[in-house]
């Protein structure tokens, strides 16, 4: 026992958890390269002990403690960040919000919903489809991730087209900085007093503070839901429609548009092979539902677009939550992942088609596909799968490796943003600087050393080390 780990159990008591088993359960997030690791027994560093505080008073003590001890802290959701932003350095404090949990008011009137930062995010939306209302943030991995976790990492859910992502529905948020101090932002639909403070901690993965509560501004649950699909000779005859529809004020929640391999993966009962699905979910009032979908099939259709049948969009409700895991994979000596970026309209198709060719030039690649998935007035995201089983299975990390530089310098070279919504972690920290720039890079960094100068605050997480 440390002074430390003495000091915060006497704060804790069994809510200090020393054991091996939590201190590996924590040590990691659901990164690719930690499950590699984790599956060849490579050395994953160790943390030093698991804080399970239960409110903001206590978390603030834990950080006061770290602080004057300078030891490292690490928060921890869900664990279901794949980027790597949970694997600190050995010793560190993993401050999980596992017991910050449960709805703490929900106003219908005003339509807002306050949550403690470790509420899982389906018992969030269930606790509010109680009122009839929604969250309206539906990430694959709802049952997986905290609401914390969605602030952390600028969460997006697959509805986003209409309903924006976690930054449109955070109202306000209650966070605790590195030095112990407890910071609440105001609660009020709009603000022009200087410098919004939410956006510090929106992608801050861990490394500005611990945010402990967050509030939303909700939605009333549809009337009407329906959806609506159409397949295309190619993935890249499917994207005008998109931009028309979106230029021309429509706002269907969910738009999704599938390469002619994921098509077939998919949609097989329903997209003839070779084509690219395009689907639409529509919601609302049922003559808004009428008329949005009346619009949105006159634009694919003048655009080439075959209707099919709507019921892909069911199977796609009913399965869209579901992914298998990747260990099944990499027992077998398969890597695989997806990388998320964004662009504007005009660079999706140079954007798509130089990934995607360059990731076949990998040696050992078995699959290099895409989609598009949340879609904006003025361009989409691009979420691309690779899956390649190396001759030389010790090659594994190496070809991830390769396919992930491959799609960020791609990306880049065409002017799209390296992220769209899974965050920089470790895996992207590297070229965060190609990203947002010096200037930013040392904006970034200024606001954390003013904040953490020890950066004790989940570190080798979002920033490159200094060196590099
Ligand atoms: C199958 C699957 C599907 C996914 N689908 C989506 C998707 O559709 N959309 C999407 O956006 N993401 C998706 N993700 C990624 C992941 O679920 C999100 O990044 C999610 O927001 C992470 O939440 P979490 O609570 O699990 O955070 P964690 O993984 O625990 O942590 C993520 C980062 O945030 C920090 N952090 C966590 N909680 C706090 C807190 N309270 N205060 C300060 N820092 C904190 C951690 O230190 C870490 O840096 C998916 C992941 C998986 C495995």
């Amino acid at each position: 026992m440390t002074d430390l780990t003495l000091n915060l159990e006497s704060l804790l008591g069994e809510r200090l958890r020393l054991d091996r088993e939590s201190r590996a359960k924590h040590s990691r997030d659901t990164w690719v390269l930690s499950e590699l690791d984790d599956l060849n027994e490579s050395e994953i560093p160790l943390p030093l002990a698991v804080a399970e505080p239960e409110n903001a008073q206590e978390v603030s003590a834990i950080l006061r403690a770290c602080r004057d001890a300078r030891v490292a802290v690490v928060p921890y959701g869900g664990g279901s960040g794949v980027c790597g932003a949970i694997r600190g350095p050995a010793g560190a404090l993993v401050v999980s919000t596992a017991r910050m949990d449960g709805l703490v008011s929900i106003d219908s009137h005003n339509l807002v919903a306050t949550f403690r930062a470790g509420t899982n995010g389906m018992e969030a939306e269930r606790a509010v489809q109680k009122e009839g209302l929604t969250i309206g943030q539906w990430p694959q991995s709802i049952e997986l991730s905290t609401v914390g976790g969605w602030v952390a990492t600028r969460a997006a859910g697959q509805f986003s087209t209409a309903y924006g992502s976690i930054e449109d529905m955070l109202l306000d948020l209650e966070a605790v900085l590195p030095n112990g101090e407890i910071l609440r932002t105001r609660r009020t639909p709009r603000a022009a007093a200087g410098p919004d403070l939410r956006q510090l901690f929106l992608g801050s993965e861990g490394t500005l503070g611990i945010v402990t509560e967050v509030s939303f501004s909700l939605r009333a649950l549809p009337a009407c839901q329906r959806g609506q699909a159409f397949h295309f000779a190619d993935l890249k005859d499917a994207i005008d429609p998109i931009r028309r529809v979106l230029r021309d004020g429509w706002r269907p929640p969910v738009v999704r548009l599938y390469d002619a391999p994921e098509s077939h993966r998919h949609f097989h009962e329903t997209c003839p092979e070779g084509r690219a699905m395009l689907i639409f979910l529509h919601e609302g009032p049922e003559r808004l539902v009428d008329v949005q979908s009346e619009a949105v099939a006159q634009t694919c259709q003048a655009a080439g677009g075959t209707a099919a049948d709507a019921s892909s969009v069911d199977k796609w409700l009913a399965n869209r939550n579901h992914v298998p895991g990747f260990r099944s994979f990499l027992e077998k000596g398969i890597i695989l992942d997806t990388i998320e970026v964004a662009c504007l309209w005009d660079q999706v198709t140079p954007l798509y088609e130089r990934v995607t060719s360059s990731l076949r030039e990998v040696p050992g690649i078995l699959l290099a596909s895409g989609h598009s998935s949340h879609s904006y007035r003025s361009g989409t995201n691009l979420y691309f799968t690779f899956v390649a089983r190396p001759d030389d299975a010790g090659a594994m990390a190496d070809t991830y490796r390769e396919c992930w530089k491959r799609t960020i310098d791609a990306t880049l070279a065409v002017g799209g943003g390296i992220s769209h919504h899974h965050g920089i972690g470790r895996v992207r920290r590297d070229a965060l600087p190609q990203e947002i720039g010096q200037a930013g890079i040392d904006t970034l960094r200024a606001i954390k050393h003013a904040l953490d100068p020890e950066n004790l605050f989940n570190p080798g997480a979002l920033l490159p080390p200094i060196s590099a």
